[in-house]
């Protein structure tokens, strides 16, 4: 299978019974200022170089952002914030995403822990691990990657059941950085919600920092 393929398979899961019918309410109701929008209302693969030495794995999609759009981290706070930041690293053609554009990632994929938008931007831990089947089978399409960034707890915690470590071990805080048991790298970061970033929890430095901590890492 390809991240192609992958993805036509997954925009077909209805696992999670709550999800998808907070994703497609979502997807009826719309926000107002997008009431022309047509939602995207299904799960949301991961986006970027199936080359990638550098994944960044976040939560969950925005209801109103990638939800929307079907691409992550875009269309609302979370994307405005990590797109130029990906950019200024050196690691998007552009400092914006817009879903059908050209934009590029040169050697990051990002995805998410779970695929489908939860109410309040909270899974379940019956969704995560429901989701985690679509991980191991996504993130095992990116044979290249080295260093896994975690955006948030839940995704740090997401990736060391993934990669079968200890979470008591392995406690979250910006700037965590582990070892994966064959060498390769797993860094944490405050996640890039507009919660964290609007309230200075993550300025643009810190993120920045850790990107460019991240891209050396990966060799890239
Ligand atoms: Fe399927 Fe994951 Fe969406 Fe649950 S969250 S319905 S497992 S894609």
């Amino acid at each position: 299978m390809d991240l192609e393929a992958f993805a036509r398979e997954l925009i077909a899961c209805r696992r999670c019974p709550r999800l998808v019918a907070y994703r497609e309410e979502v997807g009826r109701t719309k926000r107002r200022v997008y009431r022309d929008w047509d939602y995207w209302a299904k799960p949301v693969p991961g986006f970027g170089d199936p080359g990638a030495r550098l994944v960044l794995f976040g939560l969950a999609p925005g209801a109103h952002g990638s939800n929307r759009t079907g691409r992550p981290f875009t269309g609302d706070a979370s994307g405005a914030f990590l797109y130029p930041l990906l950019y200024e690293a050196g690691l998007a053609s552009k400092p914006e995403s817009r879903p059908g554009d050209d934009l590029r990632l040169f050697g990051v994929y990002l995805t998410a822990a779970v695929r489908c938008a939860p109410p309040e931007n909270r899974p379940t831990r019956e969704e995560l691990r429901a989701c985690s089947g679509w991980t191991e089978a996504e993130l095992g399409l990116l044979p290249e990657a080295r260093v896994y960034l975690a955006l948030g707890r839940v995704a740090l915690e997401a990736l060391l059941d993934h990669f079968g470590m200890k979470k008591s071990a392995h406690p979250f805080f910006h700037g965590a950085h582990y070892l994966l048991p064959d060498g390769r790298h797993l860094l944490a970061s405050y996640h890039v919600s507009r919660q964290n970033t609007q309230t200075g929890r993550l300025t643009r430095e810190m993120f920045l920092e850790i990107l460019l901590k991240a891209k050396g890492l990966a060799g890239l």
